[in-house]
């Protein structure tokens, strides 16, 4: 047998015990926005670490939700001066709403060649399966090629509140040279997409009041009305072409390298089955110059309204001139782009163009990151996927959602990639949350390549 057939048949062998953890890892509750099952999750993913024969440690900062480390060493013929982080995160999203989903959210049921519950493929179907393939490399090759560590946080679902604070103190604990980052899974062309960054994000709420109470809207001959003057302060930042006006808001951005963009050039993109899955009905934004979508998704910062709402929104009439009107803005946000920056540059501009009266309140903010796609780590992940799957990833320079791998970049000064066991159809953070078991098999033997494959990226020292 051959090296990968051997781990073909380790990885075929290995299934039933790790769908069996699985399924119990899934089927214990870990919601951190309801503050659920946290403490026993955290000590759970202790014990998976444990029993795959690594030391774990669960690290607790006051206020904060306790973080997982994990340390398997490297091997007599590894090479320890180098080492592979393993990010992941034991909690989940809450369930709700619980009526859509077919089976209890935590029943963790399979069905049909696939395993349902909340948090299979956000984010727990990850760590057992990162877990196994470290046991198949230490076992059957003798050892482990470099150092492994794990990172398991708690509170990933709610925006990584803590996380700064644990990698500060615990920057020389968490110290690597490559790391594996939570999610991924395959595209609607059953590719592998391999996240080499994420965008940042700047959350804020505009609130306008033009009155201490909503008014009879025969009033709107003689009195502003706050619904009016919002709509004219959000045109404001945002043409019909779609260009961002506030000034400032896109000052640092870098401009993607060649290499980026040629990886977004490849990138997949159907517009008609975007077209047939959301039922649009405007024209895509290509801006004036044409933009190619895949570029956009990647290269361009966004500003969108998630919400608006003033005044009566019941059924039937309703004359009224309303005391106050809110929306909810998000930018996504690209490299060197600081959201506190950006937050600031939209109060600024509000305030210029006679909307000082405007409230604008930070929700939430981070910023982006991108690793180096030259990176000799990240050209392994890649070309490891590609051997492990037999055909090309799809490689996103960063990806267009968002996560705290800037503190990663910060603190460790890390390449990191993105990839996971799920797929298109996993409905991350909604109800009927699934993985493929066929994907989860896959995904563990790509870990297996990617690992055992470090030893020719990492060579020891003395070979
Ligand atoms: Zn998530």
């Amino acid at each position: 047998m051959t090296k990968p057939e051997r781990w073909k048949a380790a990885v075929e062998d290995a299934m039933p015990a790790v769908l069996a953890r699985l399924k119990d890892y899934v089927s214990r509750p870990s919601v951190s926005a309801q503050k659920k099952g946290i403490g026993e999750a955290a000590r759970f993913a202790a014990a998976l670490i444990a029993k795959a024969g690594g030391r774990a440690k669960i690290l607790k900062e006051p206020g904060a939700n306790p973080l997982v480390y994990g340390f398997f060493p490297a091997g007599t013929k590894g090479n320890p001066a180098k080492t592979l982080l393993f990010y992941n995160h034991y909690d989940v999203q809450p369930p709700e709403p619980l009526a859509e989903w077919d089976t209890f959210p935590f029943s963790a049921e399979v069905r049909d060649g696939r395993l349902f519950g909340r948090g299979t493929a956000d984010n727990k179907a990850d760590f057992v399966a990162r877990l196994q393939a470290v046991q198949i490399v230490k076992d059957s090759e003798g050892g482990l090629p470099c150092h492994i560590k794990f990172l398991v946080e708690g509170e990933e679902e709610i925006g990584s509140p803590n996380l700064e604070r644990y990698l500060k103190k615990y920057a020389d604990l968490f110290r690597a040279d490559g790391c594996i980052w939570e999610f991924g899974g395959k595209n609607e062309k059953g590719q592998l997409e391999i996240a080499c960054g994420v965008k940042g994000i700047a959350y804020f709420e505009l609130t306008c009041r033009t009155a201490d109470a909503d008014i009879h809207s025969s009033a709107g001959a003689i009195i502003d009305n706050a619904a009016w003057r919002l709509v004219r302060a959000l045109a404001s930042m945002k043409n019909a072409e779609h260009e961002i006006l506030v000034e400032g808001f896109s000052d640092g951005i870098r401009e993607p390298a060649p290499e980026e963009r040629e990886a977004a050039k490849k990138l997949p993109f159907d517009e008609k089955v975007l077209r047939d899955v959301y039922g649009l009905k405007r024209p895509l934004i290509t801006g004036k110059k044409g933009t190619d979508p895949r570029e956009a998704m990647v290269f361009h910062p966004t500003m969108t309204i998630c919400g608006i709402w003033s005044g009566y929104t019941g059924e039937g009439a309703k004359t009224v001139l309303p005391k106050e009107a809110k929306a909810k803005i998000d930018c996504r946000l690209v490299p060197e782009q600081d959201p506190v920056h950006v937050f600031a540059c939209i109060r600024k501009h509000l305030a210029a163009k006679g909307f000082a009266d405007i409230q604008v309140e930070w929700l939430n903010g981070q910023r982006a990151h991108r690793s180096d796609l030259k990176d000799p780590f990240i050209r392994h992940v890649i070309r490891s996927a590609a051997e492990a799957y037999g055909r090309e990833a799809a490689v996103w320079p960063n990806a267009g959602g968002t996560g705290p791998m800037h503190l990663f970049g910060r603190y460790l000064h890390v390449p990191i990639a993105s990839v996971g066991v799920g797929w298109y159809g996993s409905r991350a953070h909604a109800p009927n949350e699934n993985i493929r078991i066929s994907d989860l098999q896959e995904g563990i033997l790509f870990l297996v390549h990617l690992l055992s494959g470090l030893s020719r990226l990492w060579p020891p020292e003395n070979s």
